[in-house]
């Protein structure tokens, strides 16, 4: 009989089922699909490249506690996201930075645009497209309509369908201008990919005599029961829409084997302004990989439909986040249910963000 139910077996699901079943209760993780891993899971495609299932996943952290424990399931491989934008038929470093000026923009020009940044902010620090867009300077106004223009707004029409001051100014905020040259996505302390990729993270993880796992098996309420649940979902599914759905962004992901050995010079290039797609990914920058081949990955967003497409993104307007409101109030009438993770918190989680939560929740949960 078990102690604790945890409906999900993505990161939110698994780090906590694992910390409980380290503390002695004994859990049942119900997963509906039919592997672990959320949309974390990867796979090797048949060139023997590692392929991520749901899209580029790219583990950072500054926090050493999460760093610590995930390290104890996986060894890793260094790796730091290079990302570029295809702006103007060139590809430039993003964050948008000194050298993304410089492939831009003339010498002269760029060396402009790069002591008007140092003259009004600090050496090395991040600022939103939003907040550069208010400067009264009118050379920084200047950069800031350009770098909104060509990387802002194209993107985030395809990625969310609306205008970037329409979204919480944190989704952009995600993509600084950085007062600097770091090209790299992410400046976080810790960087790395699984060395045996993320499935396997997962297995071990989940390999616990106190835990039992239960593939393709859904999660199905019982506002009666007193059991213990951590559920990891989405929240109006659970309480069966009763307040309507809510919105979550969803992606249409195109996998490509190409007969080459490169296709791009950065593992992932944005599309703000051409395609449908918003960008590609080229796994073999990620996990290095001998083929002669190279796997490529487009990713056309779309509004999630229900029970049809996979829910990537909670959606991020005032509007959604009030209805998220409704059905997190509706859901404190259950003590016994923990809510857990992107989707059932309604919260744009990066994977640390995710284990440093579930290490918290699962903490706080008696045996
Ligand atoms: N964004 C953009 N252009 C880009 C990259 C990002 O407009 O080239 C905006 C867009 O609104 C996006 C958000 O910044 O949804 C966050 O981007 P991030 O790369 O963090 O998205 P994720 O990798 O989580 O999909």
């Amino acid at each position: 009989m078990a102690d604790v139910i945890i409906a999900g077996a993505g990161l939110a699901g698994s780090v906590s089922a694992r910390v409980l079943a380290e503390k002695g209760a004994h859990v049942l993780v119900l997963e509906e699909r039919s592997h672990i891993g959320g949309n974390c899971y990867d796979v090797l495609s048949p060139e023997g490249i590692r392929v991520h299932q749901y899209g580029p996943h790219l583990f950072h952290t500054s926090n050493e506690d999460v760093w610590d424990f995930l390290s104890r399931f996986t060894q890793w491989t260094p790796y730091e996201h290079k990302v570029k934008a295809h702006i103007n038929g060139v590809n430039a470093p993003l964050p948008f930075n000194f050298n993304s000026l410089r492939v831009l923009f003339p010498p002269q020009e760029a060396q402009k645009f790069i002591d008007a940044l140092l003259g009004h902010y600090a050496p090395n620090t991040k600022v939103a497209i939003l907040e550069l867009k208010q400067h009264p300077n009118p050379l920084l106004q200047k950069l800031a309509d350009f770098v909104y223009e060509k990387v802002f707004v194209g993107y985030t029409a395809k990625q969310w369908g609306i205008r970037p001051e329409e979204l919480d100014g944190a989704v952009t905020a995600r993509v600084p201008v950085f007062v600097g040259e770091d090209d790299r996505y992410f400046n976080d302390t810790f960087q790395a990919v699984p060395k045996e990729g993320y499935a396997k993270l997962f297995e071990n993880l989940l390999n616990h005599p106190n835990i039992t796992l239960k593939l393709a098996t859904p999660f199905v309420f019982d506002p009666a029961s007193s059991m213990r649940v951590i559920y990891t979902g989405m929240l109006d599914r659970l309480f069966d829409y009763c307040y309507g759905e809510l919105p979550y962004r969803s992606i249409h992901l195109e996998f490509e084997t190409i007969n080459k050995i490169w296709f791009q010079d950065a593992a992932t290039v944005n599309y703000p302004n051409d395609y449908d797609f918003t960008r590609i990914t080229e796994f073999k920058h990620i996990h290095a990989a001998k083929s002669q081949k190279t796997v490529i990955l487009k990713e056309f967003p779309c509004l999630h439909v229900k029970n049809k497409t996979e829910p990537y993104y909670p959606f991020f307007t005032q509007n959604a986040q009030a209805l998220y409101a409704c059905y997190a109030n509706h859901a404190k009438q259950y003590p016994n249910l923990l809510l857990l993770g992107r989707l059932a918190e309604y919260k744009y989680y990066d994977m640390d963000d995710v284990v440093e939560k579930a290490l918290q929740t699962a903490t706080r949960v008696e045996k």
